[in-house]
C-alpha cells in the first residue's frame, strides 16, 4: 500500500511512525527544509509536549467531544509509552505539564525523525503539495516536481498560526477542494490589541493580575496570572489563556472587553479596607506615592490618569467615595479588545476541517473513502499546557492506526 502524509509536524510524523510499523510505503511531504519547525519552537523550546490530565473540556471547537476517543485511545500513560519506546524520557511537573527530561524540544524533534526514517519513512522536504486529487483508484498528490498515485492520504498540515513556521491555510484548501466544510479559522493563543493607548504606557510591565472576558457585557470567564501589558495591548499567560474566547467572539462580530483586577488577592472591600487604612496612616503620602507600594510604577501612574485623579493629592485628604472610585479601578479595570495580535504571534488557530465530517475513532473523512485527518487543521484547539501536542499525538496515532485498517 502506498500512502502520503501531507505535513511533517507532530501529527504527521506520529501517523507516519504508527502506519510504519506494518511495512508500507510512505512519502511524508513537507514544505519545509526540515519537519517538525514548530516542535522545535514550543514550549520557549523546551516542548510542553503532553499533560498528565487530559478531558475533552480542555479543548475548543464545534465539538469538543470529538477529541474523546483519541484522547482514551491514546491517552497520557501509552504516550509515555511510546515516547519511552523511542528513548524519549519525558520529565511531569507539579501542575501536571509534560516536559522531556532534557528539556530541551530538540531531543523530541530528533528522536520522532530518527525513528520515522528508522522505520522506512521517506520523507520529501522542501516539498509543498499543492493539489490532492480524489480518483477512482486512489489519490493524486501534486507537488511542483510532479504527481503521484497513493490508496490513502492524510492532511497534517496544521493551522494558519505561525506562518514564519509553516503555518498556512494551505491544508485547508486542500480539505476544501476535496469537498470538506471549513470552519472559518482565528488565532488562539495570542496576546490582545486594546483600545486607546493607556496600555501603552504601561509597555513592557508584568504583573500578576486576574483578567475578566466580557462579551458583549456579559461575563465569559476569567483566569489569574501573568498580564503584560504591551505597545498593542496585552499579553501574558492570563491574556494567551482567555484569548481563544475573545478571538472567537471577535471574529463573531461581538464586542469584547477585558476587566482587569490589579490585586487579585483582595474583594473589592478588601480594596477598600486597605487603601482607608493606608490613607489613615501615610496620609504625608501623595496618592502616587501610596499607589507605588502596592502597584508597579507605570501601572501606578497610569491608572490614577485613567480615573482621572491628581496624583500629587495627599492621601491624609481622600474621602470614602474617592477611595471607592480608586478601589473600582484597581479591581475592575475595563478595557476593549480590539483584535488579536494576529497569527504570526499566536501559537494555535481555532476552526479548520469540520470535525462533523470526520469519523472520530479512525480520523477517516466521512466525504472520501481513503482520505485522513489530524491535528491543528481539524477544528480542534486545546488550552495551553501541552493540550495542542497531545492532540496532535493522538490524532496522528489514530489516523495512523484509521489508515492500515481503513
Ligand atoms: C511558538 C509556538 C509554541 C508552541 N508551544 C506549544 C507547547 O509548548 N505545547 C503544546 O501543546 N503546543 C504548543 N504549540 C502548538 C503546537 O505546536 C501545535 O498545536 C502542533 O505542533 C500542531 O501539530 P500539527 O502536526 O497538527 O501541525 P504543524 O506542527 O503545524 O505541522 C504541519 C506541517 O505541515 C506543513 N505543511 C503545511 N502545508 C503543507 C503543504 N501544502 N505541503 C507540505 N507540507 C505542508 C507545515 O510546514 C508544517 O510543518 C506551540 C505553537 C507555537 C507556534
Amino acid at each position: 500500500m502506498r500512502i502520503a502524509i501531507v505535513g511533517g509536524g507532530a501529527a504527521g510524523l506520529m501517523a507516519a511512525i504508527t502506519v510504519a510499523e506494518k511495512k508500507v510505503h510512505i512519502d511524508l511531504y513537507e514544505q519545509n527544509a526540515d519537519v517538525g519547525k514548530k516542535i522545535l519552537a514550543s514550549g520557549n523550546g523546551r516542548c510542553n509536549i503532553s499533560n498528565t490530565s487530559l478531558s475533552f473540556e480542555d479543548y475548543y471547537g464545534r465539538h469538543p467531544s470529538f477529541v474523546s476517543h483519541a484522547l482514551k485511545r491514546f491517552d497520557y500513560k501509552a504516550f509515555e509509552r511510546f515516547c519511552r519506546s523511542i528513548g524519549l524520557l519525558l520529565e511531569v511537573k507539579a501542575d501536571g505539564r509534560v516536559y522531556p527530561l532534557s528539556n530541551e524540544a530538540r531531543s523530541v524533534h530528533e528522536a520522532m525523525r530518527r525513528e520515522a526514517g528508522r522505520r522506512g519513512v521517506k520523507f520529501r522536504l522542501g516539498h509543498g503539495v499543492r493539489c490532492v486529487r480524489k480518483e477512482p483508484s486512489g489519490f493524486v498528490v501534486e507537488t511542483e516536481e510532479g504527481a503521484e498515485r497513493y490508496e490513502r492520504v492524510l492532511i497534517a498540515a496544521g493551522s494558519p498560526a505561525a506562518p514564519q513556521l509553516g503555518g498556512g491555510e494551505s491544508g485547508l484548501a486542500l480539505a476544501r477542494s476535496l469537498g470538506h466544510t471549513i470552519v472559518d479559522p482565528y488565532p488562539t493563543l495570542v496576546g490582545l490589541h486594546l483600545d486607546g493607548d493607556l496600555h501603552a504606557r504601561m509597555n513592557g510591565v508584568k504583573t500578576e493580575a486576574e483578567v475578566t472576558l466580557y462579551i458583549d457585557g456579559r461575563r465569559a470567564g476569567s483566569v489569574t496570572g501573568d498580564l503584560l501589558f504591551t505597545r498593542y495591548g496585552v499579553s501574558g499567560f492570563a491574556v494567551l489563556d482567555i484569548s481563544t474566547e475573545a478571538s472567537r467572539a471577535l471574529a463573531s462580530g461581538w464586542r469584547v472587553a477585558l476587566g482587569v483586577h490589579l490585586l487579585p488577592a483582595f474583594d473589592r472591600q478588601g480594596v477598600v479596607r486597605l487603601l482607608g487604612g493606608l490613607a489613615g496612616e501615610t496620609g504625608h503620602l501623595t496618592l502616587e506615592e501610596m499607589l507605588h507600594g502596592l502597584l508597579p510604577a507605570k501601572v501606578a501612574q497610569t491608572l490614577l490618569r485613567a480615573a482621572g485623579m491628581e496624583a500629587r493629592t495627599l492621601c491624609g485628604g481622600l474621602d470614602a467615595k474617592a477611595l471607592r472610585k480608586l478601589a473600582a479601578r484597581i479591581t475592575d479595570w475595563r478595557f476593549e479588545v480590539t483584535d488579536t495580535h494576529g497569527y504570526r504571534h499566536a501559537e494555535t488557530a481555532g476552526g479548520g476541517v469540520s470535525t462533523e465530517e470526520v469519523e472520530p475513532k479512525t480520523m477517516m473523512s466521512r466525504k472520501t473513502e481513503g482520505l485522513f485527518f489530524a491535528g491543528e487543521v481539524l477544528d480542534i484547539v486545546g488550552r495551553r499546557g501541552g493540550y495542542n501536542l497531545h492532540f496532535a499525538w493522538a490524532s496522528g496515532h489514530l489516523a495512523g492506526l484509521g489508515m492500515i485498517k481503513g
